[in-house]
């Protein structure tokens, strides 16, 4: 077996990966990136939190943003299947600061950014190299990976592996860790609009969520140069219950909702439809002797509330501070990435609270808020992002009297 050649491989170099790999090259850390695409790619989750900020800020990007000139989102609306709409959930009116403004994002654009802050930084980028495995010593420990590219296969070694390979989830897939969240297994169709209908003013921007019927939604992310993210997530019963053709799911669901009727009225349709299923899975385990999971690698919760980059810059971040400190102290046993594995499940499992009141029937935000309004603050705070404290208790207790609530799951914390 050979030596370590690098302090850390990540695999995969997408929000999580990236963030990982320039907080840890910042620190002098020699660190090698594979990528089985090529930036800048396509990727789906456009809509951003506004916590994301506090992870670019620390990176030297919360600037670029608008510099780029990405398309501002200064808050979040649900729509009835009829067409009325909630008070907008202004991000300014609840906290005042910087991260009171967040974006819509080509993620092409977004991830390259952050691909190139990772190689500022120091990082090395392999790209159209695809990680096959991982690869391990005799007693188990992940020492490297075995990677392919147009040259054919190599092997590489480092003191810890980072799986940031997304909903590829290697590490999980291969050890046959993926628990799946029987309760939220959806399906996701999505396509791209023109020239369709923008709101005024401020609410150019905002993510709208609108109904359909059994708790079916549509998101609704105005971008750029005039293009809208149009996406239908539902139960596949309901989805495919006379069609499984996209395009003729998408139409026909466009007539369940009036808001999304009338906005795309003047648009038109561009580029392929996309779809997706296996919702919401998390890892038995958030790392083992020798790799450490982020991102969607580790867990994917449906994405109603726009969590996941945020998840993945956060997951990045937290695991290259307990990593730093590992390779520092040089010691990396898994025992010490345990908390941040707690401390990411925490937070997901207040995010994941929040999304199955979403889809309970007896739930509304606006019953929520109709009989507890002194709960519109920690209610706006689980939707901006500000998920790693504890002060959510008596949200979470007004919820249930609306509605049951999940237990937290007892594995992804834990270390294989
Ligand atoms: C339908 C849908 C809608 C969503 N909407 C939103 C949204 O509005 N807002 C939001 O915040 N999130 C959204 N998400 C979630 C968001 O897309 C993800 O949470 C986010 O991209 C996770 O980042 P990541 O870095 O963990 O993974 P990814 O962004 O998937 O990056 C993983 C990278 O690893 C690379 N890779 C994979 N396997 C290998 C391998 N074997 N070797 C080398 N490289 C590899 C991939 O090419 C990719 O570049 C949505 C997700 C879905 C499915």
């Amino acid at each position: 077996m050979s030596s370590p050649e690098h302090d850390v491989i990540i695999i995969g170099g997408g929000p999580a990966g990236a963030t990982t790999a320039a907080f840890l090259a910042k620190e002098g850390h020699d660190v090698l990136i594979f990528e089985k695409d090529q930036f800048p790619r396509y990727h789906i989750g456009e809509s951003m939190m506004p916590f994301c900020y506090y992870t670019l800020e620390k990176l030297g990007l919360a600037d670029q943003m608008d510099k780029i000139g990405f398309q501002q989102k200064h808050s979040v609306q649900f729509v009835t299947t009829d067409g009325r709409i909630s008070k907008p959930f202004y991000f300014f009116q609840h906290k005042d600061c910087p991260s009171a403004v967040t974006w819509q994002v080509e993620r092409a654009v977004f991830d390259n950014m952050l691909a190139g802050k990772a190689r500022e930084y120091g990082a090395e980028i392999r790209e159209n190299h695809k990680v096959l495995d991982v690869i391990r010593d005799e007693n188990g420990k992940v020492v490297g990976v075995e990677v392919e590219n147009s040259n054919g296969r190599e092997q590489h070694f480092a003191k810890l592996v980072v799986d940031a390979s997304g909903r590829d989830a290697l590490v999980q897939s291969k050890s046959k860790w993926r628990r799946r969240d029987p309760a939220l297994n959806k399906i996701a169709i999505w396509t791209y609009f023109e020239g369709a209908m923008r709101d005024p003013g401020l609410d150019a921007g905002a993510t709208t969520v609108a109904y359909l019927p059994d708790k079916g939604w549509f998101w609704y992310i105005p971008m750029r140069d005039n293009r809208v993210s149009v996406g239908v997530v539902a139960d596949r019963d309901y989805l495919y219950r006379d069609s499984r053709d996209p395009a003729e799911i998408m139409k026909r669901e466009i007539h369940e909702n009036v808001w999304i009727e009338k906005h795309l009225e003047s648009g038109k349709q561009v580029g392929e439809y996309n779809v997706t299923g296996e919702y919401s899975y998390r890892a038995e385990y958030c790392a083992a002797d020798g790799v450490i999971l982020v991102g969607d690698a580790f867990a994917f919760l449906d994405p109603v509330f726009s969590s996941g980059v945020f998840l993945a810059l956060k997951s990045g971040e937290l695991a290259a501070e307990a990593i730093d400190k590992a390779l520092k102290e040089g010691d990396t046993k898994p025992e010490r990435f345990q908390e941040y594995g707690k401390t990411l499940c925490e937070a997901m499992e207040r995010m994941r609270k929040i999304v199955y009141a979403f889809y309970d029937e007896d739930f509304s935000f606006a019953k929520l808020i109709r009989r507890h309004p002194h709960l519109r603050p920690p209610l706006t705070d689980l939707l901006i992002g500000d998920l790693f404290v504890e002060e959510f208790d008596e949200l979470f207790e007004a919820i249930e009297e609306i509605c049951e609530l999940p237990e937290p799951v007892d594995y992804g914390f834990k270390i294989a």
